[in-house]
């Protein structure tokens, strides 16, 4: 008897589907469920494993309790800077104005956040923002989020599903009408009827071999969406965080926050060079202290906790410039032995550093055998987080398919070409507070419940039971490496022409591949099964970024092309690449202008050199 004839899925309908229970969906679904609609949440593994967990250094909100000069008009002129000006700005807008009060809503809700002197949230100064604008826990931020969100959650009776992963949802003629998916400890499918589905799945770090990234990012919402009907929009801004480990092999690419140069650490290539002095943007540079001896002053006023004249150290340049010149500083002969740079923060008294970045002490120690209050780290590059993502209304989060939301990574538009640390926190406490109040109002005006079609649904369920099915296949291992290493070595930080051409060749022959795919085994907890859902998506996405990487042709924010080396301000200002299903089922790209800014906002900007 095969999987699909024997296996009967079980129905679960709600008004509001969230899938994902990471920063962005609990918030989404406290916010549903307070509105009174009936909320499921479902996630890939345990509640309170997302990737938001993960988060170290800080959510970013102009509070100005460190600052009293900072404002939301600072902040969204920093996030759109920041992004090279191809953020959505009216998202920047909103960001910047409701952030405060989400954080506070936070603290409200228990979250204790570390204190300045006076008793207020502290704030910790990160790459990119002009104030110390991050509000943290040590560097145990996002724990303390989910701590907080999960909660709330609970306490409101919101249905969590746990360990069921969606791998599809079904549309009808009105948009989407449910979602189905498996239960990852028995195999077993299951259905979810919903007139409103919120996307809250996060990144797509494992599309590459380097990455900061959990298991949990492989596009799954991206893909889910595209093959829904909505656009992606900036897939081509892929974030390369400067700081992973490097070493030993295991733990490659594991994430060393900024908060550690956030703190003053203070990067030197083999030679004992500072090399960050030589690639501060010229137009920037004026931003960033002019000598050692300044940037020492501004850390030791911020380990005083008072306020400076002198400016911030050249480590805290935006995230793509340091990521570069790490990146070059290793090509070019003046790396470490492991192929990384030294991150120094240990002229700081050892306490500090335990005190401000207890997890940094405890990685290094424990995998390393490194003492960073005796000596510096190595680390290097490694894919971090998707600036591009699902094409959102700014208001409610909706997609181009009605019904269908996305919130926080997963959602495009906020960040432009580039984002600042800090800012993924509060995108997704805001955009997931207002999506999923916009879901619940979709799910209350419905005049009908959602129609799931038979025949889509017994599709996907049969779609589940094939590669179990199959005699003799290809290995899902073997597709997975093969595609991590054609993103790594064709779609990395440096792009030319030739190699995303040869990427798209070769992203088409792994799609081939995975067609006549084969997992062993049985149902119940099967790594090997999982896997071939998670490569259908990450190959989507992955055909995507490369298209997209192809299809802009000039510099800017993370995306580096070194065959057009410049911006070009001519013809991609204003311009965001798109990523659509065409009328022959075909991928196809294409461009879009930003929505129109006002001119309250065009004014913030007026003195800003683009
Ligand atoms: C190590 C690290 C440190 C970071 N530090 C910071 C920081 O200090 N400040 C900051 O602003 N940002 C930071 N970031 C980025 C930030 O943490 C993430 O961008 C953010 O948490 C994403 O939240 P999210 O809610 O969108 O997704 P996540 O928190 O990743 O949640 C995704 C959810 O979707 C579920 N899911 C995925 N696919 C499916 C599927 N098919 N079916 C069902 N469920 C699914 C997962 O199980 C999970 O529950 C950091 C990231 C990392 C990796």
């Amino acid at each position: 008897m095969t999987f699909a004839a024997s296996t009967r899925p079980q129905v679960r309908p709600h008004d509001v589907l969230v899938i994902g229970a990471g920063g962005a969906g609990l918030r989404a679904a406290i916010e549903a469920r307070t509105a009174g609609a009936d909320v499921g949440l479902v996630c890939k593994s345990l509640l309170g494993k997302a990737h938001t967990v993960m988060a170290e250094g800080g959510v970013a909100a102009a509070l100005g309790h460190v600052a009293a000069a900072d404002s939301w008009q600072v902040h969204f002129r920093d996030t759109m800077l920041g992004g090279k000006f191809l953020n959505n700005p009216r998202m920047a807008q909103i960001h910047a104005t409701e952030a405060p009060e989400r954080v506070r809503e936070l603290e409200s809700w228990g979250a204790v956040f570390d204190r300045t002197a006076d008793g207020r949230i502290l704030q910790r100064p990160f790459g990119g923002h002009s104030h110390a604008r991050l509000a943290h826990v040590g560097d145990r931020t996002g724990l303390e989020i989910i701590r907080t969100l999960q909660d709330r959650a609970v306490g409101l009776g919101i249905q969590v599903y746990m360990e069921c992963t969606i791998t599809k949802l079904v549309s009808g003629p009105d948009g989407v009408t449910g979602a189905v998916g498996y239960w990852r400890t028995s195999g077993l499918p299951i259905v979810f009827p919903a007139t409103s589905i919120v996307l809250a799945t996060g990144g797509i770090g494992r599309a590459y071999e380097i990455t900061s990234n959990s298991w949990e990012y492989s596009g799954d919402g991206q893909a889910l969406a595209y093959e829904a009907g909505a656009d992606l929009i900036d897939m081509e801004f892929v974030q390369f965080h400067p700081t992973g480990m490097v070493w030993p092999p295991g733990v490659r690419g594991l994430l060393v926050t900024e908060a550690v140069r956030g703190e003053g650490g203070i990067l030197r290539n083999r030679d004992g060079e500072r090399f960050m002095w030589k690639y501060l943007p010229e137009d920037r540079r004026a931003e960033y202290a002019a000598t050692d001896e300044e940037a020492a002053r501004w850390v030791t006023a911020l380990s005083e906790g008072r306020e400076t004249d002198a400016r911030r150290p050249p480590e805290l340049s935006t995230r793509d410039n340091v990521a570069r010149a790490i990146y070059t500083e290793v090509k070019e002969g003046r790396g470490t032995p492991h192929g990384g740079v030294f991150l120094d923060i240990s002229y700081l008294p050892p306490e500090t550093v335990r005190r401000k970045l207890p997890s940094m002490y405890e990685q290094f120690k424990e995998l390393a055998d490194v003492d960073i209050t005796a000596g510096p780290m190595e680390v290097g590059p490694t894919t971090h987080y998707v600036m591009g993502g699902i094409r959102v209304d700014a208001e409610t989060g909706q997609t181009t398919v009605p019904g269908l939301f996305a919130a926080g990574e997963v959602a495009g538009g906020m960040h432009g070409a580039n984002r600042l640390g800090g800012n993924s926190l509060s995108d997704l406490l805001v955009f997931g507070a207002r999506t999923g109040g916009a879901a619940a109002a979709h799910a209350t005006g419905a005049t009908s419940k959602p129609y799931l079609d038979p025949v889509a649904v017994q599709t996907a369920v049969a779609e589940l039971a094939a590669p179990l099915e199959r005699q003799d296949g290809e290995d899902p291992y073997a597709i997975q490496r093969d595609l991590q290493d054609t993103m790594q070595r064709l779609v990395g930080i440096f792009r030319i022409e030739a190699d995303l051409d040869e990427a798209i060749m070769r992203l088409a022959e792994l799609r081939r591949r995975w067609t006549t795919v084969r997992a062993t085994g049985g149902r119940a907890y099967n790594p090997g099964w999982n896997l071939v859902f998670e490569l259908d998506h990450l190959l989507t996405i992955s055909e995507a970024i490369a298209r997209s990487a192809r299809q802009r042709t000039e510099s800017r924010g993370a995306h580096s092309r070194l065959d057009h080396p410049a911006t070009d301000e001519t013809r991609w200002n204003g311009v965001n690449g798109v990523i659509f299903r065409g009328r022959d089922g075909a991928m196809s790209v294409g461009t879009t202008p930003l929505p129109a800014m006002t001119d309250e906002l065009r004014g913030l900007l007026a003195s800003v050199d683009h």
